[in-house]
């Protein structure tokens, strides 16, 4: 008989390991409330590099290429559109950055991620250049709120999905219980909500709030996505999302006056576009102090995993750390150490 998994939380990391598990063989039921505050807000934007220390990202060779690959196969089986290949271009902030991306784009290891810089990128004027501009290669985004609003329907079509809270006292650790029905595996995936409910709220889950604007434009052009102090995503026909603030330990959720003059004002910095607002957006990101996913079993409750943490790259991270995750649930193949919980276990028994 096939093993039944009951996973809660429908926002990346739960519809990831929906995915994963249903091609192993698993029967999948998933539970949501319906309180999507980071998946369905992200701006969906994988970057290959992190900027501020002009370095590839965390395991991104082993990464990039198996998300693109698992969003367009995703996107086969939900037959919609998710994923939109762009190029950012970063403005530089300083003479030493340029020359970092200078030396670094000659270097094999960053071949696939970063043009080298020719006599149009250094006289670039989409933005005020101070410095040169450079592009980075193999970026995407996700429509993220069309993953969320995709998911949750192609789940519950498939009966798949519970659209209901999580009742704490429902729920027998202990015995893998969850409202009268015993399961093989359950596996919490609340995203920044985690810290309500006691199963895993010892892990150190840090909330970091994010604000966006929707704006439109005439004066940017959709080609390229803008980079310095913010991003600005061109979303076709003269709109574009500029973001985000990080706001630490902050799980509010209504936007401020505070984030939307920030906001501006960085993508002042950038350039005078005449933006106008049409929208603004807040929402919560799961983050973790040392910017690794929170993943792995119970300390105390076999067949009681979590997968949280995704932090700011969830997009790029998921489709991996999801298959990891199964295959240590189903198969117990070692997660990568530095993604393991044990990290952080102590025994609450
Ligand atoms: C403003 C902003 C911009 C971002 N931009 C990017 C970006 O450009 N690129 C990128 O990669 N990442 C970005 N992120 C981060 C990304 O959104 C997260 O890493 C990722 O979406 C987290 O997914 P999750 O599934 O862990 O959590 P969530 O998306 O929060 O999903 C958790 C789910 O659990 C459900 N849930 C919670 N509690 C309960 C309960 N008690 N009962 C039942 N269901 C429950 C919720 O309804 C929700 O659907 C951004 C985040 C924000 C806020």
């Amino acid at each position: 008989m096939a093993k039944n998994a009951l996973i809660i939380g429908a926002g990346l990391a739960g519809t990831c390991l929906a995915h994963r598990l249903l091609s192993s063989g698993i029967e999948v039921q998933i539970l949501d409330q319906g309180s999507n505050h980071s998946s369905a807000i992200a701006a969906g934007m994988v970057n290959p590099m992190v900027f501020r220390r002009m370095n590839k990202s965390w395991r991104l060779d082993e990464f990039l290429p198996e998300a693109q690959a698992f969003y367009r196969d995703i996107e086969q089986q939900l037959q919609t559109k998710f994923y939109h290949p762009i190029v950012i271009r970063r403005f530089f902030s300083s003479a030493e950055e340029r020359d970092s991306w200078q030396q670094k784009a000659s270097q094999e290891a960053y071949q696939n991620y970063l043009e080298k810089l020719s006599p149009a990128d250094l006289e670039n004027q989409a933005a005020i250049n101070l410095f040169g501009s450079g592009r980075v290669r193999n970026a995407f985004w996700i429509d993220a709120a069309n993953w969320v609003k995709e998911h949750l329907a192609y789940f519950a079509a498939q009966g798949n999905l519970l659209q209901k809270p999580f009742e704490a006292k429902a729920w027998d650790p202990a015995a893998r219980k969850y409202d009268g029905i015993t399961y093989d595996y359950v596996i919490f995936c609340m995203g920044y909500q985690q810290k309500e409910e006691p199963t895993f709220a010892y892990l150190p889950l840090q909330q970091t709030k994010g604000q966006t604007l929707l704006i439109e434009s005439a004066l940017l052009s959709d080609a390229e996505s803008l980079n310095r102090k913010c991003f600005v995503l061109p979303y076709g026909k003269g709109r574009f999302r500029v973001g985000a603030t990080y706001e630490w330990n902050n799980a509010t959720l209504h936007h401020t006056p505070e984030a939307r003059e920030i906001l501006l004002q960085n993508l002042s910095a950038l350039g005078s576009y005449e933006p106008v607002v049409m929208e603004q957006a807040a929402g919560v990101r799961p983050t973790v102090l040392d910017r690794r996913p929170l993943m792995g079993k119970h300390p105390d409750f076999d067949g009681v995993f979590v997968f949280n943490g995704l932090g700011t790259k969830g997009y790029m991270m998921a489709p991996t750390l999801a298959r990891e995750l199964a295959a240590f649930i189903t198969m117990n193949t070692p997660l990568h150490p530095e993604t393991n919980i044990s990290r952080f276990t102590e025994s609450k028994v």
